[in-house]
Order: C-alpha cells, then structure tokens, then sequence
C-alpha cells in the first residue's frame, strides 16, 4: 500500500490523498484548494494520475475543501463509486451544487465586468458535472466495514465537526492506514465527541494521516456564546445591525442554536429580528433536522433551534435587508465573505460604523474574512473598494475543529501505536507544532508530508513503539 499527499500537504485546504494498493487507486477526500489565489489556482491544475485512473474515492466529510473538486474529478473522466455517511450524501449534494453555481455566477460577472485575465472565463466546473459527481455518491453506515473494492476494507468512525464527519480506515491484505479528516471538539454545540478509532479492521494500523488545522492552538475557555450576545446586545443599542458571515453548513446552524439559547435566557432582545439570508443553509438545516438523531442536542432543541430565524428566499429580499430600518441580525453565507449573497450586505454595511461584522471560526489566510479580521479598512468586494468602518470581530470558540489537546487525546485512544504520523491540513505552523508535539508526548514519529510526496506503508519500520497512554 501506497500513499501520495496530493493537497493539504502545505496548507488547510485541498484535502487529497491517494492510496494505491496492487491494480486499485482510491483517493481519500477530493477538495477543493481555497484562499489565496495562487492555491486556487492548483484547482486547475491536472491531478497527478488522471481521473479515469482512480478506481473509487472515499469522503471523510462534506466540506469542500474535502469534496469541492468531485465534480471536476468526474469532468476529467472518473467513472467509480464516492463512498461516504448518509448525512455526508446528503450535505455533499447541497455543497456541490452550490460550488457549482457559485463558479458559474462568478464566471459570468467576470466576463460581464471584464476583470477576468481569461478570455472568457469558464468555471472550474458547472451544475451538471456537480449532479454527475453526486450520482456517484454511495452512501454507507459508520462503524460498519465495507469493500470500496476487491481486496480493500474500509470503515467510517464519526469524529464530530460537522454532521456526517468520519474518519477513514483502509486495509489491503498486508496494510492499513487511518484518516482523520478532520476531527471535532469534545465540547461541540451541535456534535457529540469524537469517536475513538477502537478497532481498525483487526490490523494495526500502519500510519495515521491527522489533520493540524488547530495543531499549535488551544481553544481559549468558551466565552464565544456570552461574547457573541453582549455584540449583539451593544450593537442593537446603536441602532445597527450584526452581519455574520457564515458557512451555510454546520456552522449556520450552530449559530441558529446559539441565538435561540440566547434569546432563551433572555439575552438579547426577544423581538430582534433574525434573518438567515442563505437558501444553502435553509437546505442544510432541513438535512441537520433530518439526521437530528446525530445530535447531541434534546428532542426539543433539535426540533426547535431554527424557529424564530426568518429565512430569505428571494434575491430581491436579500437585497432590501441591509436597507431595512432598525437593528437586526443577518446570517448570511459564504463564511469566509469569498462569495455568495454575503457580499451584498458586506458593502452596504461595512462603511458604516453602527454596525458589526462577526466572523464565527478560522479564516482561510488570503480569504477576504482574513483581511477583515486582521484589521482592513478597506475591502474590495464584487470589483470596487469598500471603506470598513463597522466594527470587525472574530469568534473562534465556535470552531468545528479540535484544538492541539484535543486532537492528542484523540489519537491516544488509538489500541495501537502507527509507525509513522503523517501531519495534513494545516498552515506550516500549525503542523509542525503537532508533529512535535506528537514526538514528544506519544513517542510516535511523525512528519508533515511535501505536497506531492509518496510513501509506502511497507517501508515504514517494522519496531512498533509502545503506546505511550
Ligand atoms: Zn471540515
């Protein structure tokens, strides 16, 4: 067995692995690269094998930057099976074709506006490569182990961070591997913990590939609920409105949970207006309610934590609210402000300082949310330049990732030591204080893979070390 880190070997996104064991080649996770354009621009880059070479994929969760370049994958000729959780299909399908017509919207507005450096500019990928990809999806219970192809056995362990999310394990005959993907927090709002990877298909494992978004962060104690009501609570004072940026999968609800608690307790105002101003998230919140039996929440906040939240459907409506008289509060996607109908309200509302930008969770470096929270006063958003003079804050407490800690006493619930840890998804930093981190409390050897680079599970050493508990 053979691995080769194709994306998220140098940074968070782009998660892209391929494993190549005898005829077979399966790539764990398809991202997409997102942030500062020079990694966008990998997204149009050809993969290392083609397409029509790779055998099967195996999902670790939904997010795009795990799934986003499916449907360029299957563009490019990919004829086999994306096995992942139910509620993985579920949001992938909301996700991609979102992708997609996000890629074609911005295509278009750059032809319109004549600031393409292509011309014309065509999207990475259009709607109908997203319901290709999609029709591809094999949905598989977790916990239960499966056959993506002859001679290999998979398994999904659901490990928090977003509705759906596992962690992989693969076996040939002679080796296995684990995948973490990315790997939630012990004290997630919406997801229960990490499940620990217990038995991994009755084969030690050989190498565990682990993720380091937050590898050299810990999660300050959790004042994110309280700060976020006293935000809203002085902004409402001064007549404004609170704009939050989110992603309209998992994080979107997390925050409907968050305002229905506070208005709960009495915290802010009961009669404030709450807008969810992004047909994604309606979608998504429908799939959270669907699958609400993978929440950690009671039956009536499961079924109750969206109420009082008034969606937008149209484009007009979305258009009218920044407009609209007196306080409020918009949720609005895209998360990092790269896109979506977010935009609109960035721009009518950043130059005025009675109102308030919250960006919930961590900021892709060169995303347009990274700059806001780094304290630009000034944004370019759909071509022009926009002043910022509305307050900018940054909630991380609602991160969806484990912090360094967390992600330590995940791997330590592993029965068996690995003979190498290879550290993935996350800024150079990140990585390199986890790897050390790993050496030096687990004793495992652990290395942060080149992008691009190979490894054979059989020429890792054969002394297993102790594990260290
Ligand atoms: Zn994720």
């Amino acid at each position: 067995m053979e691995i080769q880190f194709l994306g998220a070997a140098d940074c968070v996104t782009g998660s892209r692995h391929l494993v190549t064991s005898g005829p077979h080649r399966v790539l764990l996770d398809c991202g997409l690269f997102q942030g500062w354009k020079m990694l966008r621009e990998r997204n149009w880059a050809p993969l290392a094998v083609p397409p029509h070479e790779i055998d099967a994929v195996i999902l670790s969760h939904a997010h795009l930057d795990h799934s986003g370049w499916l449907p360029a994958l299957v563009q490019q000729g990919f004829r086999g099976r994306i096995w992942c959780s139910a509620a993985t299909r579920d949001l992938a399908e909301v996700l991609l074709l979102d992708a997609a017509k996000l890629q074609e919207e911005d295509a278009r507005r750059a032809n319109k506006g004549g600031w393409s450096r292509h011309d014309p500019a065509r999207p990475l990928y259009t709607t109908k490569d997203a319901r290709r990809a999609i029709e591809r999806l094999r949905p598989v219970a977790t916990g239960k182990p499966f056959d993506p192809l002859p001679g290999l056995r998979a398994e999904l362990t659901p490990v928090g961070h977003l509705l759906g999310a596992c962690a992989v394990t693969l076996r040939d005959a002679d080796h296995a591997l684990v995948f973490s993907g990315d790997v939630g927090r012990t004290d997630d709002l919406m997801m229960p913990p990490p499940l620990p990877i217990t038995a991994p298909l009755s084969l030690a494992p050989d190498l565990l590939v682990v993720e380091s978004t937050y590898g050299n962060r810990q999660h300050p104690a959790d004042h994110t609920v309280a700060h976020l009501g006293e935000i809203i609570r002085q902004t409402a004072r001064r007549g404004g409105k609170v704009l939050i940026p989110t992603f309209a999968v998992g994080r979107a609800q997390a925050l409907m949970l968050v305002l229905h608690r506070l208005r709960d307790e009495g915290a802010i105002p009961d009669d404030l207006p709450v807008f969810l101003d992004s047909p994604m998230a309606q979608e998504a919140t429908a799939i959270y309610t669907a699958h609400r039996d993978l929440l950690r929440l009671s039956k009536a906040e499961a079924r109750g934590f969206s109420e009082g939240v008034k969606p937008v459907h149209k484009p007009q409506d979305s258009a009218k609210l920044s407009r609209l008289r007196g306080p409020a509060v918009i949720l609005s996607s895209s998360g990092m402000a790269t896109g979506g109908r977010v935009l609109g309200h960035l721009a009518a509302l950043a130059p005025d300082p009675r109102h308030a930008i919250v960006f919930p969770g961590f900021q892709v470096p060169g995303s347009r949310g990274a700059r806001l929270v780094s304290g630009a006063t000034e944004i370019k958003v759909m071509g022009r330049y926009v002043a910022v003079k509305a307050q900018v804050h940054h909630l991380e407490g609602l991160s969806g990732h484990a912090d360094a800690d967390g992600l330590l006493a995940w791997m330590r619930q592993m029965p068996t030591a690995p003979k190498q840890v290879m550290v993935v998804h996350g800024e150079p930093e990140a990585s390199d204080a986890l790897r050390i981190r790993i050496e030096d409390t687990l004793g495992w050897p652990a290395r942060v893979p080149q992008a691009g680079e190979c490894l054979r599970l059989q020429d890792l050493g054969t002394l297993r070390v102790a594990n260290r508990r």
